[in-house]
């Protein structure tokens, strides 16, 4: 990935942070694009050499001053991770979810990806071998109760990524990764042994393991891979689950 460039949202900590890691340790510049100031800190102290950028993917103005930064500073885009995202999937019953709340998920986690995708698209397309990976969620393909607002954006990410994948190739390819649980707490000790034990891998998942999806997504490898979504959740959704 020697002087390639990359952007990751959301790359300020959890599994951004782990993707944003793994991207520059492959020899890629990384730039993080970052709601949170306080994470945006913790970068520029870990002394890594990241580029961070405060941006909130879901303000298009944000996401065009930022583009224009890196268009500046670097002079080209290799990969975007659409990371960034409300990692909370659980909002209140229906009757009392406002339109606020709704939309301020779906604007986040899916208008997020459109902005981010549309503006960095001049920058990509002059790259030889362009690719763009989306984090969605293992809650696009299944559920628990109350979780309308963040199941609807990511099965909108799973969507919204063939499409792309369609409309962008040959020169950008774009893949989805869905999550299931990854322990970003920073305390793993304080996950129950049975926590661990109801994966068929017998344990939570890390930022790492996404990291190494999305590495392998992102490089040239992946040359014939688009328009897909990989599921990485220790075997979780291939679990059947009846009442004992
Ligand atoms: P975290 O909350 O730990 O990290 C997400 C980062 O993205 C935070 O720094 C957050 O800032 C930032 N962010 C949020 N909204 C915006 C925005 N509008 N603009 C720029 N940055 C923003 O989450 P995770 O690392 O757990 O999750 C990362 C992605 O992975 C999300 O898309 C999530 O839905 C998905 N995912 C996570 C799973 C998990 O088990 N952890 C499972 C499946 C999917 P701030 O602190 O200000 O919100």
């Amino acid at each position: 990935m020697t002087s390639r460039v990359s952007i990751v949202t959301g790359g300020g900590r959890g599994i951004g942070r782990g993707i944003a890691n793994r991207l520059r340790a492959d020899g890629s510049q990384v730039v993080v694009f970052e709601r949170d100031a306080e994470a945006i800190a913790d970068l520029q102290r870990s002394g890594d050499t990241f580029t961070a950028l405060r941006v909130d993917v879901s303000s298009e103005s944000d996401v065009i001053a930022a583009m224009r930064e890196v268009t500046e500073r670097f002079g080209r885009l290799d990969v975007l991770v659409n990371n960034a995202g409300i990692a909370d999937p659980h909002v209140p019953d229906l009757e009392q979810l406002s339109l606020e709340h709704w939309l301020r998920i779906l604007n986040t986690n899916l208008t997020g990806m459109f902005l981010c995708t549309k503006h960095a698209l001049p920058l990509l397309r002059r790259a030889k071998q362009a690719a763009i990976v989306n984090v969605a969620s293992t809650r696009a393909l299944q559920s628990e109760p109350h979780t309308e607002a963040y199941a609807a954006s990511k099965g909108g990410i799973v969507a919204l990524t063939h499409a792309l994948a369609l409309s962008l190739g040959p020169t950008v390819r774009v893949n989805v990764v869905s999550p299931g649980w990854i322990d970003t707490s920073g305390t793993p000790e304080s996950l129950r042994p049975i926590d661990h034990q109801q994966h068929p891998v017998g344990r939570v998942g890390t930022p790492e393991d996404v990291a190494a999806l999305v590495a392998y997504l992102a490089g040239d490898e992946a040359g014939f891979v688009t328009g897909q979504n990989f599921v990485i959740d220790g075997g979780m959704t291939r679990k059947m689950i009846y009442a004992e």
